[in-house]
């Protein structure tokens, strides 16, 4: 079970800021609707090779038109109060922070078996859970383990099992919003995850390419494109954690359609280069492709897979993919949950259980 574990770091302690502070006094985080920042396309060469990395470039831009037309989409009972920290994607911002917003952003894999439960928590205590995989016991564990009493922000990126099961535990800390792909699921334990957010008083949102302020970190939600027909993995909702310099991708298990739609509405949001990525649908055949990996160019990648799984996951079809694309691959079932830590200025550290 030792995987390549290449990296050390601690986990909570010293903000590294490892990289000359490039100037300017680290920025107030929350400011306003500004989404994305600018950026140059292009990528600086990746400082590959370190485990504990430190970030390149932020290349980025701000979202194009198409990201404009975000639109919340309110069910269920609706506290608009939890409105004011959803901002909707829009303005092009130049965001320029070159030291970017103070402390840093944690963001855990998870190790919940097979499917996908990431846990996200601001610099100011806010916390989001991304899917919460097929386990609720596991996620339970997790709750106390990091002992969470509330969750800001809950996403479903499908309504898969795999992804939502353990959400039905999580559901108690009462998330503020929660956002999924707009279809709702048809089994039992969907059922159930709709009754507890209920109960919680959650606010049910569609994905519309909306970004979500969790505290200085700022979290856009990318919205499958038109034309997935009624599937769920290709429904997938997409998030992009942006943290200054730092950012983080996962899109669910968005299948090779999905991938497509957005880059042919070639967004900005989802340009790379990002320091850390989770490999698509559990390292599955029909998720990355060289196409896509071109396009967001991973500098990590995290396969969120159980062992032993019946799929096949992850596939060398993907493993192959990452290495081609010059990515550090970390994997949950070899090293348990992997846990990165990223600061404004694009540093970042990345530690696994074993
Ligand atoms: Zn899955």
């Amino acid at each position: 079970m030792t995987g390549p574990k290449k990296v050390p770091a601690p986990r909570k302690a010293a903000p590294k800021k490892a990289a000359p502070a490039r100037k300017t006094p680290a920025k107030a985080p929350e400011v306003s609707a500004k989404a994305a920042p600018k950026a140059e396309a292009k990528a600086a060469p990746r400082g590959r090779a370190k485990s504990n990395a430190k970030g390149k470039s932020p290349a980025r831009r701000g979202p194009s038109p198409s990201d404009l037309l975000g639109v919340l989409v309110l069910i269920g009972t609706a506290s608009l109060a939890a409105c004011g920290w959803m901002k909707q994607g829009g303005q092009d911002g130049g965001d320029t922070q070159p030291t970017g917003p103070a402390g840093q952003v944690t963001i855990r894999f998870l190790d919940i078996g097979q499917g996908d439960a990431i846990l996200i928590q601001s610099p100011e205590g806010k916390t989001a859970l991304i899917d919460g995989g097929r386990s609720s016991e596991r996620l339970r564990d997790y709750i106390k383990q990091f002992d969470l009493t509330t969750l800001d922000l809950m996403v479903a990126t499908h309504a898969d099992a795999d992804h939502i099961a353990g959400l039905v535990p999580a559901a108690t800390l009462k998330p503020r919003v929660f956002i999924n792909n707009g279809l709702g699921g048809t089994t039992q334990t969907w059922e159930r995850l709709v009754k507890n957010l209920q109960d919680a008083g959650s606010t049910f949102t569609k994905a519309s390419n909306q970004t979500v302020n969790l505290g200085s970190v700022k979290l856009r939600v990318i919205a499958p494109p038109p034309g997935m027909g009624d599937g769920q993995n290709e429904n997938s909702v997409g998030v992009a954690v942006q943290f200054g310099a730092f950012r983080a991708l996962m899109t669910g298990d968005s299948e090779t359609p999905e991938t497509e739609g957005w880059l042919a509405q070639e967004r900005d949001d989802l340009r790379g280069p990002f320091q850390v990525y989770k490999s698509i649908h559990h390292g599955a055949a029909n998720g990355d492709s060289a196409a896509w990996l071109a396009y967001v160019r991973p500098e990590n990648v995290v396969i969120s897979v159980g062992t032993p799984n019946s799929y096949g996951h992850p596939t060398k079809k993907a493993l192959d993919l990452y290495k081609q694309a010059g990515a550090r691959v970390y994997r949950t079932d070899r090293q348990g949950t992997v846990t990165v830590q990223g600061s404004g200025d694009g540093t970042y550290t990345i530690t696994t259980d074993r």
